[in-house]
Formats: C-alpha cells, sequence, structure tokens
C-alpha cells in the first residue's frame, strides 16, 4: 500500500433488500447501492449527500461492515475485510465505528451511560474494572461530559448530550476511522454547531479518518475535504468540496447546491429548483435516474445510463452532458 492508497475502500458495492407488501405499497426489490466504488483517504474527510431514501446510509453500514453487501467488496488498508484474519477482522471492527443519526433510539435506556461507552471496550478486551472506569471517564471528559454522570441514564441527557455520549462510545475503542451518519440531523440548529465542533477537534486529537453522511450539503461544505452525491444508489457527482461548491458537473447536485439558504443565489445555481419527489428505489427510472427530474434532459437520458467519469483529474460526474452544461 503507497501514501496514496485509501484506508478504506469500497468496490462496485452492490445491495438489495426484499421489500414486503403493505397496505400502502405492493411488494418488491429495493436496489440501495448499485455499484458504488468509495475510497476514504488517511486523514480525510469524506462527504456523502444525497436525499432521504437515496442509499447513503446503506452505503455508510456496508462501509463500516455492519452489513454485507451482495456484490463488491470493502478493503481495510489494501486488503478484502472478507480476507482479513480472525484477529484482524476483530481490529477492523474496533477500528472502524459508527455514529447513529438518533442518539435516542442508538442508547440501550436501561444502561448508565458510563457502561454505554465501556460496552465496546468489553467485547474487545479485557481490562480491571478501575481501569475501564477511568479509560471511560477520561473520553466523557474529552467529549464534554463530566466523569459524575457516569451512572446515570440516556433519558436524563439533552439530545445534544447524547449525541455526545454516542461519540464517545465512538471512540472508546481508538478507532482509525468513524462512520458518522446525519450525526446532527435530529438535533437543534444550535446544537448541531456544537456537535460539528466536537468531531473536527476529535478528528484532528486523534487522527481520524472521517466518512460523514448528511442530506445537508452546508453541513458538508464546512467540514468536508471530499464530498460524493448520491442519487438513487448511484454516485452522479465526486470531486473536492471546494471544487464542487465552486464548479459542480451534474445537475443533481447543482440542484441541491441552490436548495441551501443563501448560497451562491443569482444565475449559477438557479437553474434547477427540485420539486418533484425522488422516484422510488423500487423503480428506478431507466437511463440516467435523474432524468425525470432533469431541466436539461434530452432523449438518449432516458434510454443510456451515463457513466462517472473524469471531468478532470479530481472530479467525477455521471451526466451524458455535463461538459456542455457546466462549460464556463
Ligand atoms: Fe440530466 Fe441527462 Fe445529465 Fe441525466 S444525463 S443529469 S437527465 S442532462
Amino acid at each position: 500500500m503507497t501514501n496514496n492508497s485509501p484506508i478504506l475502500s469500497g468496490s462496485h458495492l452492490f445491495k438489495q433488500f426484499q421489500i414486503k407488501s403493505t397496505p400502502a405499497s405492493p411488494s418488491g426489490i429495493l436496489t440501495a447501492v448499485d455499484d458504488v466504488c468509495l475510497d476514504l483517504f488517511k486523514g480525510e474527510t469524506h462527504g456523502i449527500a444525497g436525499e432521504s431514501g437515496c442509499g447513503k446510509s446503506t452505503l455508510g453500514k456496508i462501509m463500516a461492515g455492519l452489513l454485507p453487501p451482495d456484490k463488491g467488496q470493502i478493503s481495510y488498508l489494501g486488503t478484502s475485510i472478507s480476507a482479513l484474519s480472525k484477529t484482524d477482522q476483530i481490529t477492523f471492527r474496533r477500528q472502524t465505528q459508527m455514529i447513529f443519526q438518533d442518539p435516542f433510539s442508538s442508547l440501550n435506556p436501561r444502561m448508565r451511560i458510563g457502561d454505554i461507552i465501556a460496552e465496546p471496550l468489553l467485547i474487545s478486551e479485557k481490562q480491571s474494572a478501575s481501569t475501564l472506569r477511568s479509560k471511560v471517564e477520561e473520553i466523557m471528559q474529552t467529549v464534554g461530559l463530566a466523569a459524575g454522570q457516569y451512572n446515570r441514564f440516556p433519558h436524563e441527557f439533552s439530545g445534544g448530550q447524547r449525541q455526545r455520549i454516542g461519540i464517545a462510545r465512538a471512540l472508546a475503542t481508538s478507532p482509525k476511522i468513524i462512520i458518522a451518519d446525519e450525526p446532527v440531523s435530529s438535533l437543534d440548529i444550535s446544537i448541531q454547531a456544537q456537535i460539528i465542533n466536537l468531531l473536527q477537534n476529535m478528528k484532528s486529537t486523534y487522527n481520524l479518518s472521517l466518512i460523514m453522511i448528511s442530506h445537508d450539503l452546508s453541513v458538508l461544505r464546512h467540514m468536508c475535504d471530499q464530498v460524493s452525491i448520491m442519487y438513487l444508489g448511484t454516485i452522479v457527482e465526486s470531486a473536492p468540496a471546494v471544487d464542487l461548491f465552486k464548479r459542480c458537473r451534474h445537475p443533481y447536485t447543482e440542484a441541491l447546491i441552490a436548495s441551501i439558504p443563501g448560497i451562491n443565489r443569482g444565475k449559477k445555481h438557479n437553474r434547477i429548483i427540485l420539486t418533484d419527489d425522488i422516484p422510488s428505489p423500487l423503480a428506478i427510472p431507466t437511463g440516467c435516474r435523474f432524468h425525470p427530474r432533469c431541466h436539461y434532459a434530452k432523449g438518449i437520458c432516458s434510454q443510456q445510463t451515463p457513466l462517472l467519469e473524469n471531468k478532470s483529474t479530481t472530479h467525477r460526474a455521471a451526466c451524458h452532458f455535463s461538459s456542455e452544461i457546466f462549460y464556463t
């Protein structure tokens, strides 16, 4: 592995789910992730954006090794995780942790928060009760919780504090990679900034590599080195964050950027406003999946699937007409 090799890499990932019928919808096969390749480099924050239901949470769980893909593979430090020895698989699990969207449901309400934070340590290594306690208290203080709160229960904390507990739990095993799935979307705006700052501080303090999943591009704009945009299970654009926000190359990204309050008002990002809902992943449109909502669509768009191609050395987009639409 060279210095430029990714620490975590997803290659041609594919995942479907069988959906049972309900009174509101028929049964079917839901394609959540469709031929996605994603690299995370050491020290990088890689954002994954897209509307609800685009597959970004499923992709996050696959990248974390929590959900097996139907096809494709995850590589950690250049080795497929399916080829790792048992010991190395345990190391991978310790070193890759997830922070979930909803701190209310991701914490066991019957456990004391000290025990919640200690749990991953108990699973992965043996140590004395006093060592464990002092380790947990140290982590609690690092994320802004008082050590004296060790014996309290999750319901005694606010939403922001619960997310701090989730972050402490993720940090307990000294991970190298954190995958944060919408970690601030259920929090008040005023608390969101605190949690984002905490994540950024933890990233630099512990030299973490971070995958940040969010439907909110304004959050990713502040945090990320690289941003990938997902639409109905596929990545339609990926670029360094600076490039993506300065000059996006896909109409869907353009629409997402145009919807950020106060950003780039004026002609550059006002050409598309997303109106219709995202189509059902049970019935993915033919050709370019974005064509039913795309103001630039032409005949070929419903027939032929555009490939995710290099538009510059660092910028990839999947649109037949990217060069014509975004020529300036
Ligand atoms: Fe729009 Fe066609 Fe480009 Fe798809 S390929 S984003 S429908 S212009």
